[in-house]
């Protein structure tokens, strides 16, 4: 674990707001919920704390708004042990927020307004990115502009960092970014979106993956949910199986997985003990409730 290198994860914070009631609202209507809460989330902020709560050495780049929001989010990444310096304030934008309802089924509805993550832009990164090294790890997501993420991916691959992508929501990249990629995580959904393969089975998964090496990735996992990562490099193929728990809320499984995964990579471990290690604490993850109070700390991980 010691002299490994920093895990700077470049991406999106959000507040939670959560109301669980018997029925969702039709347009129009009001329905009287039962429960209210508030979470901490952003698959940034979920991945920043899962690495953190692992051991890494977190630095979070994100953009808040002049808020509450954001000054919680703030002083949660403190509590978390997260290097905050690179995070901005957007003087006009609200922080993000996701309003979600959930009925008594666990069947939601989400709105999110990503207000301040969408100014996240290559100019608030550029010192931060001046001084990432060869040992370092960047672990990005797409709920901050492409255009961000793709400015930071070639300057993170011009320093030799490795770069893990987790690319959720699924959206359209420039083709020449994917030289740039040590590793890229979507879940089946994602690949499928990505490769134009419907991932649904093992054979499935593995073309997509692939496409993926082909168009110049040095590395792929496709997230299979209870059915563990596949995972694809120069000398390996195939799956590596979750542990098998009882799921009672995977919200985050793929954050936690993506956070764990930046950890094992800059305590140089080979990738396929990498992916096992990513898959105990997912799997620790969705046992508990919640999004970033359901990341297990490294004390947690079976040996
Ligand atoms: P996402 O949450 O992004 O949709 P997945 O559903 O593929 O991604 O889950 C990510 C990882 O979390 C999986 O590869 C697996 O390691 C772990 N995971 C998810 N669901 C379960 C489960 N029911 N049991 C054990 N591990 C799980």
């Amino acid at each position: 674990m010691s002299g490994s290198g920093k895990i700077v994860v470049i991406g999106s914070s959000n507040t939670d707001m959560v109301v669980k009631s018997r029925k969702l609202p039709a347009p129009g209507e009001t329905v009287i919920g039962e429960t209210f809460l508030m979470n901490p989330g952003g698959k940034g902020a979920n991945q920043a704390v899962a690495a953190a709560r692992l051991g890494g050495k977190v630095i979070m780049a994100a953009r808040i708004g002049n808020d509450v929001f954001g000054k919680q989010a703030v002083s949660q990444f403190e509590n978390e042990n997260m290097d905050t310096a690179f995070i901005t304030v957007d003087k006009e934008l609200p922080s993000g927020v996701a309003l979600i309802n959930v009925d008594a089924n666990g069947e939601n509805c989400i709105s999110v307004a990503p207000g301040s993550n969408s100014k996240l832009s290559p100019g608030h990164l550029e010192q931060l990115l001046e001084n990432i090294s060869g040992q370092d790890i960047a672990l990005l997501q797409l709920e901050i502009p492409v255009e961000t993420a793709v400015f930071a991916i070639r300057k993170c691959f011009d320093k030799k960092s490795r770069v893990i992508l987790n690319p959720a929501p699924a959206s359209p990249l420039p083709e020449d970014l994917f030289p740039c990629l040590f590793l890229i995580t979507p879940n089946e959904t994602e690949a499928g979106l990505l490769t134009g393969i419907q991932v649904t089975d093992i054979q499935s998964a593995a073309e997509a993956a692939r496409q993926l090496r082909t168009k110049g990735v040095a590395n792929v996992i496709i997230t299979l949910g209870s059915k563990g990562a596949f995972l694809l490099t120069d000398s390996y193929s195939g799956v590596i199986a979750a542990p098998q728990v009882t799921a009672v809320d995977t919200t985050a499984a793929g954050d936690c997985f993506n956070g764990a995964l930046a950890v094992a990579l800059a305590e140089e471990m080979p990738l396929e003990k990498a992916v096992a290690f990513a898959g105990k604490a997912a799997a620790l993850c969705v046992t508990r409730l919640g999004a970033q109070s359901s990341m297990p700390y490294r004390s947690e991980m079976p040996a």
